[in-house]
């Protein structure tokens, strides 16, 4: 694997505190037209089973707009959750950032060209919208409980954006 691929622009990242937090007038201007959205601790916090009540409010306005996909390393059962609760397309055990769910996600995304990932990790969902030509939204994690080996890229993400202003604030 070259150096450029690992490359991301930081200055090409939209940040914003939470999901609920991204205005759907600022995915207009950008003319997003497809979302694929993490799961653990962007939509759901790493250690609790759903999903607080302003993001699935979020989500459900932004599925009027726009189309979504699910796309996550979590666990098939909370995927699951989301799905039922929700009703949008689920998967878990995606293994981002190798972009073994790019049919999935294509399936689920055909006619969009514009797509953007939402997530909070850049090592994972960063990388993923990098590989499959994606543009990237970052969020806060929503606990600070997290797996724990994202401790070293937790650490190093803390150092890369340091300083940098919610678009929300
Ligand atoms: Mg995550």
């Amino acid at each position: 694997m070259g150096a450029k691929t690992l490359q991301i622009d930081l200055k090409e990242i939209a940040y914003f505190h939470r999901v609920s937090d991204i205005s759907i007038d600022f995915l207009k201007e950008e003319g997003i037209d497809g979302l694929v959205v993490d799961v653990d601790n962007t939509i759901m916090p790493y250690d609790v089973d759903a999903v607080p009540d302003d993001i699935a409010s979020w989500l459900n306005t932004a599925k009027c707009i726009l189309p979504i996909v699910i796309i996550s390393n979590t666990k098939p059962y909370r995927a699951k959750i989301i799905r039922e609760s929700l009703g949008i397309p689920a998967y878990g055990m995606c293994l981002k950032p190798v972009p073994f769910s790019l049919y999935v996600l294509r399936n689920h995304l055909k006619n969009a060209k514009n797509v953007a990932m939402v997530g909070d990790q850049l090592f994972t969902d960063g990388l993923y919208a990098k590989w499959n030509h994606l543009k990237f939204i970052r969020v806060e994690p929503l606990s600070p409980k997290d797996a724990p080996h994202t401790k070293f890229t937790r650490w190093l993400e803390k150092i890369i954006f340091s300083g940098a202003e919610p678009l929300d604030k």
